[in-house]
């Protein structure tokens, strides 16, 4: 066995997962929350190794905890003992190393990257750039390395995937010295997602990465959509921050910046308040009451017209970064949707797409309506670009990242 521990910490939360590298399965998940509350909750969940007779009893086995958690390493204690109740034992398989995902990795890390004092410097250094973020995936890798002091620990870094943006790419066309003063680029975020998928969907459909252009849809909670030729990110819809781009749950995506100027100045909003009505109560959540695209669709069935207007604009904006991609790459070969809502929602699918026609795009109704889960091709035999539904699995990509730094 050569277990990998995946952690994925948030400001009063994070979740881990042990994956067996040898067969990539997870052999245990879980979720320890509300951190620094008077009571915590710790969630263990124990699969069984494949073909593994006695440990069956385990199968899917999950144990849910509440207690005090007052910060981070008291959680990673909570975790550490849910393993040695629960299973599977670290004492029999330590984990061989343990894979973070950090954020922000700024222009400064465009890999995975061995966790040493100076690079838990850095990382708090770019909290200034995700001040939400960035501190909450530090608080982890420390409490972490108290924790299994004796293995490597690896930060995986949600923009180093868009660290081969080019220039005209990732600049602004704002003033060059205060964007150089201030760090002003894009950056781009998702893209252990987008790489992993990228990667998935070229080897699903045979051909080498490095012949094909593809264009991948994350559209989840958070929703960004990527460019990728031959490999490399060539062109993303989240920016500076994860705020620019598509309509997500709670955040507005592209918006004229002059919004900003005319509210902070008729409405009284702060910048901090503005903050929070463009992360938080923008997007579907602004739009329609929910960040769910299932109670958007309940809510346009029971013939409320606010949810249809919403998921017009949602739909409207996802063809237009199609078309805006297509053009960019020069066409596609392959166009993938992943994530809560790429995975399930057919509708978006097929409706972000069905205009696309003109550029060889053909989604199959039937193909696409199926409820199968795994990767599969939505699109029919005779479309020139193949469309896939890829499921992603970025706790899995931080392992595979992880082990090959451990390794090297
Ligand atoms: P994620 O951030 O990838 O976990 O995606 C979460 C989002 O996926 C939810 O807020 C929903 O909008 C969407 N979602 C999850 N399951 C479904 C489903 N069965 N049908 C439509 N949307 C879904």
């Amino acid at each position: 066995m050569t277990p990998v521990l995946v952690i994925n910490s948030g400001s009063s939360s994070f979740k881990y997962q042990l994956i067996d590298m040898e067969t990539e399965a997870t052999l245990a998940s879980g979720l320890v929350e509300r951190i620094g509350d008077p009571l915590g909750e710790a969630k263990h969940t124990v699969f069984a190794p494949q073909g593994d007779g006695p440990v069956a009893t385990f199968l899917d086995a999950t144990r849910t905890r509440e207690l005090p958690i007052p910060d981070h390493t008291a959680g990673f204690q909570v975790m550490l003992d849910a393993f040695a109740s629960d299973g599977p034992s670290l004492q029999d398989h330590p984990p061989i190393a343990v894979g973070h995902r950090v954020v922000h990795g700024g222009a400064r890390f465009f890999e995975p990257t061995l966790v040493t004092p100076l690079v838990e410097i850095n990382i708090d250094e770019l909290s200034v750039l995700a001040p939400l973020h960035n501190p909450a995936n530090l608080a982890g890798i420390v409490a972490a390395r108290k924790a299994f002091p004796d293995v490597p620990h690896v930060a995986v870094f949600d923009t180093a995937f868009h660290q081969t943006l080019a220039p005209e790419v990732f600049t602004y066309a704002i003033d060059a010295d205060v964007a150089a003063a201030h760090r002003i680029r894009r950056y781009g975020f998702h893209g252990t997602s987008h790489k992993f998928v990228s990667e998935t969907a070229a080897a699903f459909v045979g051909r080498p990465l490095e012949d094909l252009k593809q264009i991948v849809f994350h559209l989840g909670n958070g929703a960004s959509v990527t460019a990728i030729d031959g490999g490399r990110s060539v062109e993303t819809s989240m920016g500076f921050t994860p705020l620019e781009g598509l309509v997500m749950g709670t955040r507005s995506g592209d918006i004229d910046p002059a919004v900003l100027f005319h509210l902070a100045r008729r409405s009284g909003m702060s910048i901090d308040d503005l903050d929070d009505f463009l992360n938080k109560r923008s997007g579907m959540v602004g739009l329609a009451g929910s960040n769910d695209l299932r109670d958007i669709r309940a809510a346009i069935a029971a013939g409320d017209q606010r949810a249809r207007l919403a998921f017009d604009v949602y739909v409207h904006r996802l063809r237009a970064y199609a078309g805006a991609y297509l053009a960019q790459l020069g066409g596609a070969d392959v166009i993938s949707f992943t994530a809560g809502v790429g995975e399930n929602a057919p509708y978006v699918r097929e409706r972000a797409l069905e205009t696309l026609g003109f550029a060889g795009v053909e989604i199959d109704h039937e193909r696409n309506m199926a409820t199968e889960r795994g990767i599969r091709i939505i699109s029919t035999d005779a479309s020139a670009v193949t469309v896939l539904v890829v499921p992603t699995d970025e706790e899995l990509e931080i392992a595979r990242q992880t082990l090959s730094v451990a390794r090297a």
